[in-house]
């Protein structure tokens, strides 16, 4: 690098000397503006920042002139400084990947009944763990058991953090230091690290593999019932499917020789839908009520999934199963709060009627929104994407299937419509163009999130409610190329 000439330095101290002070920064009316909304201390620092990055700037022969340094420009870089140190972490997206249960985007909105029954329990004391009946000390699982008991035909019931909670604590209350018989066709692998056979060791438990990959018989479990066996467990493999020769037994079958041989069956049903989602058209999905009814000692499934409410994982079944899980101390680690449990107690009210279930609960009325609307809702949002796309975008209509999502019902697939933005001119720079629009929507103010595929960036509009708050904010698209 160039040492800078004498005159050159001369300016450079120049501007540096014309630099505004903290205090005179902070006197100015427009930043004092800035003091009462975001607080003295985080101005003081934004402040500090800025005037310290100005003078490496300067001294690093970048600076421009002084000039820039009149009030409004400095109270403009402070605010978008102050506005992206509050932002929270933690924001609303607009999910149009067309998953409606996407795990990293949070799976299930919550309906507004549950929504509310959480805030009142945030605002207010509330009778989690007291019995207001007798005015003793009460069981927080209480609070759901009743509503469960009606909802799926369960004895007795109990609330862990989320269905892998519930498979662990489970398996380490009822099988440790004993085999758990498991099909070889069933040993599944969840999002990341959730994976059977770990979870088995962890819990202490000895898996007790049987039949194979692709087919498993009712001997293959009967013959490795031994002296040794805690468990034995099914598991509903969600996120994929087994085809062409195939065998599995099923939970009558299971559940009579569990029966006959005293050994507990459990199922891990991941998803379970509480009510028979054909009804809507859409695929079958187990019930715990069914899986009881088949013989099933414990079922487990997901707060969060397919059941529309909050995080959480559902134990339901027999009566002196579920009190033996409730005793272990691990429980205590994998309980839920009261947001949690007032949220679910609110989702699972909705169920009792299920003829207003598709309109009430979020879940199920996105995954019931006709083609149709999805196609309606394309045609009004088509003209102010183009126009905030620009020229070098085509942006068109197109037909698209949406994902349940959350590994349930992997091969099915429901119709939607969309938008579809690539390149005007296809060929080189085709990457580069989907890399600049995904990052464009990604980052607006509520960002948008949608998917690449087949050379478009695509915009699954199912999960599209606000489609007013979507518009208003494209004047702010900003594509990089
Ligand atoms: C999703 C799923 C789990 C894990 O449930 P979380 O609620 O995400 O912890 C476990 N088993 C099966 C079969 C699943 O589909």
């Amino acid at each position: 690098m160039q040492e800078p000439d004498i005159g050159a330095r001369a300016a450079q101290k120049q501007i540096l000397a014309e630099l505004p002070s903290v205090d005179r920064v902070l006197g100015l009316p427009a930043v004092a503006s800035h003091v009462g909304q975001f607080g003295r201390e985080p101005v003081l620092a934004a402040v500090r920042q800025m005037l310290t990055e100005a003078r490496a700037a300067i001294l690093a022969g970048q600076s421009s002139d002084a000039s820039a340094w009149n009030e409004a420009a400095i109270a403009q870089s402070l605010e978008a400084r102050l506005r992206r140190a509050t932002q929270s972490r933690l924001r609303p997206v607009f999910n149009l990947t067309g998953t409606v249960l996407h795990t990293n985007l949070g799976r299930a909105l919550l309906p507004e009944e549950a929504i509310q029954a959480a805030a009142l329990a945030m605002r207010n004391a509330c009778n989690l763990e007291y019995d207001l009946d007798g005015g003793a000390r009460g069981d927080r699982d209480d609070l759901v058991t009743g509503l469960l008991r009606e909802l799926t035909g369960c004895e007795a019931s109990t609330i862990v953090n989320n269905n892998a909670a519930a498979v662990f604590l489970a398996l380490n209350t009822l099988a440790a230091r004993k085999e758990v018989i498991v099909s070889r066709g069933e040993q599944i692998e969840i999002g990341g690290a959730f994976r059977m056979p770990d979870i088995m060791v962890r819990a202490g438990c000895k898996l007790r593999e049987v039949g194979t990959t692709n087919r498993t018989h009712l001997a293959d479990y009967a013959d490795a019932i031994g002296p040794k066996t805690g468990l034995i467990l099914k598991v509903h493999t969600s996120n994929y499917v087994v085809k062409g020769f195939t065998s599995e037994v099923d939970e009558v079958e299971l559940g009579a020789l569990a029966k006959e041989r005293g050994i507990p069956l459990m199922v891990d049903l991941g998803s379970g839908a509480l009510t028979d989602m054909t009804r809507w058209g859409l695929p079958k999905e187990p019930t715990p009520q069914e899986t009881l009814a088949h013989g099933a000692a414990i079922v487990t499934f997901s707060g969060d999934k397919l059941l529309g409410g909050p995080q959480a994982g559902l134990i339901v079944g027999a009566r002196d199963l579920v009190a033996k899980i409730k005793k272990n101390p691990l429980k205590r680690a994998l309980r839920v709060g009261k947001m949690t449990l007032a949220a679910l107690e609110a989702v699972l009210a909705l169920y009792r009627d299920p003829d207003r279930l598709a309109q009430r609960l979020t879940t199920l009325r996105l995954l019931t929104r006709p083609a149709a609307d999805m196609h309606a809702a394309a045609g009004r949002v088509l003209g102010p994407l183009v126009a905030a796309c620009g020229g070098g975008a085509l942006v068109t209509i197109e037909a698209c299937n949406s994902q349940i999502g959350s590994g349930a019902l992997p091969v099915e697939s429901l119709p939607s419509a969309g938008i579809a933005i690539r390149p005007a001119r296809a060929g080189k720079g085709e990457g580069r163009f989907l890399k600049a629009i995904e990052s464009g929507f990604r980052n607006l103010p509520v960002p948008v999130v949608g998917r690449v595929s087949d050379g478009a960036f695509r915009l699954d509009l199912r999960c599209l409610e606000d489609e007013q708050g979507f518009i208003a904010q494209l004047a702010d698209l900003k594509v990089k190329s």
